[in-house]
């Protein structure tokens, strides 16, 4: 092995540049590489007729502890950078709930009783079901399909329907006869049940590559890193004093590689070598989930209701006005998350459906002035029952993985991503400590 520590980083998303800023903290020189023009990855800034645009509408929630820090960490400010609510689920004039400014878990425990749009008989269902769960500290003796662990604690339709569904595909980005009830229940635990502000929704006001990555590189590079984009790692080689890295830029050897790109561009780097048969194995018995954001630009005067809330039974689940969050005046976005029958529309059908939507339910007449669909297919990992996702440990020593869809608690989340990178820089510390 070379003998002094030296990281490079395969993937410039939230996970690898997450452990580039941990390993630049500690002085432990690190190089990342990243194939795409720019950092972040699937969290990235878009910009589509002169306009600002994510590649989706991201939510984060108070309890994304790490990713919060880090973005301060890199020069961020959480107070300017996102727009944030208190807990609160508003499907437009069917349901809706708002958590009272109470200690946790009593501010859920009122939301839920005091909510709208459900007999009071199904809240007390809601608020019984919230206590067995923190009775048990959010854990189930077996996993089993959230569809399965509501039906067990009596959760009638409408429940399902107007709270369970929509929370778990917003959670999983997965169905609820598909998605691990246990998966849940760690966000549910970390979200509701400690202090208040865990329950918070930050929405950020500025795009996602701004909001950490480039300034997590701006970071890294102050300390002596280095962040390379268009520059796309083709193999990964073992070597008797290292790992090296091949690009079409040229080679270099590492005492440790963090490869943190998707499992499908994972399985593609790690094929070759024979010691990761059984991950590469693992990682390809993931499947994935779509996630759909069509983003409408309206006259500056158009807005709705709240900055964010939810449709019933309609292609838009989430609706999102950029003018009340990032001051895009007339900038709407409609998010579709999971699989469904969006998926047989072509995009410019999908877009008259949600312009029909808006007509509809808040008598927006006016046709916006463009619309864009983005179309993320592989968005997250189906985030099912008892998965067996790879943990950041290999068999292969020095060589690391990072990603969302690596061993950890959350879904394919930011938060979930951050920590995999984190884990990750903390094994190679470790290594020099050891
Ligand atoms: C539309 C959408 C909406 C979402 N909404 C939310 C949300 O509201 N809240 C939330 O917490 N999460 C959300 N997510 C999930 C979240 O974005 C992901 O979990 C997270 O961004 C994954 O980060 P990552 O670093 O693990 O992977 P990625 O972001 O996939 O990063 C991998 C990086 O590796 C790069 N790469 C690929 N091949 C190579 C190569 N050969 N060499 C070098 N680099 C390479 C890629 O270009 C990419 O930058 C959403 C995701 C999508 C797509």
């Amino acid at each position: 092995m070379v003998q002094e520590l030296n990281v490079g980083v395969i993937g410039g998303g939230y996970a690898g540049m997450a452990a580039a800023v941990a390993l630049a903290e500690r002085g432990i020189p690190v190089t990342v590489f990243e194939s795409a023009k720019q950092l972040g990855g699937r969290a990235r800034g878009v910009v589509h007729q002169d306009t600002q645009l994510d590649n989706g509408q991201h939510l984060l929630l108070g309890c994304y502890r790490q990713t919060l820090r880090l973005i301060e960490q890199v020069g961020g400010n959480i107070g300017q950078d996102f727009l944030r609510l208190p807990l609160q689920l508003d499907l437009h004039g069917e349901f809706s709930l708002r958590a009272p400014r109470l200690p946790a878990p009593l501010h859920l425990l009122a939301a839920l009783l005091n909510a709208r749009g459900l007999p009071f008989n199904a809240r007390l269902k809601a608020a019984r079901f919230m206590l067995a769960l923190r009775r048990n500290n959010f854990r189930l003796d077996g996993d089993m399909t959230v569809a399965g662990l509501l039906a067990q604690h009596g959760q009638d339709a409408g429940l399902v329907q107007k709270l369970w569904e929509p929370l778990c595909i917003a959670a999983l980005n997965t169905p609820i006869h598909k998605a691990s009830a246990q998966v849940l229940l760690h966000v549910l635990r970390d979200a509701l049940s400690q202090s208040r502000a865990d329950s918070d929704m930050l929405l950020p006001r500025v795009d996602f590559a701004a909001l950490f990555p480039q300034r997590a590189a701006n970071y890294v590079g102050q300390r002596g890193g280095k962040v390379f984009t268009s520059c796309g790692v083709e193999a990964i080689i073992p070597k008797d004093d290292g790992i090296e890295l091949a690009t079409a830029q040229g080679r270099a050897t590492f005492s440790h590689v963090i490869c943190a790109v998707s499992p499908a561009v994972a399985t593609k780097l790690l094929r070759p070598i024979a010691q990761l048969d059984s991950a590469v194995a693992q990682i390809e018995t993931l499947q994935h989930q779509p996630i759909y954001t069509v983003y409408l630009r309206y006259p500056a005067h158009v807005r709705l209701p709240h900055p964010m809330l939810g449709l019933h039974r309609r292609f838009s689940q989430w609706l999102f006005d950029k003018g009340q969050i990032s001051g895009q005046h007339g900038l709407l976005a409609a998010v579709i998350s999971a699989e469904g029958i969006h998926q047989e529309l072509s995009q410019e059908e999908l877009a008259q459906k949600v312009i029909a939507e808006l007509r509809e339910e808040f008598g927006i007449i006016e046709p916006p002035e463009w619309f864009k669909v983005i179309a993320e297919k592989r968005a997250t990992f189906c985030c099912a029952p008892d998965l067996h996702r790879p943990p950041q440990q290999t068999a292969l020593p020095g060589l690391l993985l990072a990603g969302d869809y690596t061993a950890g608690d959350y879904p394919a989340t930011l938060e979930g991503a951050v920590l995999s990178g984190l884990r990750c820089a903390g094994s190679v510390r470790q290594h020099r400590f050891g």
